[in-house]
């Protein structure tokens, strides 16, 4: 077998399918599919919620939802 690469949740041996490219910052966790929810480790993309959580929470309902350019 070339390489020792796992999925990053403890005890899974499934096969990985790919590499997480971070949310924030640069991540490198490698994932299986049963693991890898928008192709982010489940530790990005538990970040990525607490991120949308926060900015749903703090928006302001009168705010217009056109950001273009
Ligand atoms: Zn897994
Ligand atoms: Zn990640």
């Amino acid at each position: 077998m070339t390489g020792n690469i796992a999925c990053h949740i403890f005890g899974c041996s499934d096969p990985v399918i790919g590499q997480c490219k971070g949310y924030k910052d640069a991540c490198g966790r490698y994932f299986c599919k049963a693991h890898s929810p928008e192709n982010l480790c489940l530790h990005c993309y538990d970040e990525m919620w607490k991120a949308a959580l926060e900015s749903i929470r703090y928006a302001k309902p009168q705010t217009s939802p056109s950001t273009g350019s």
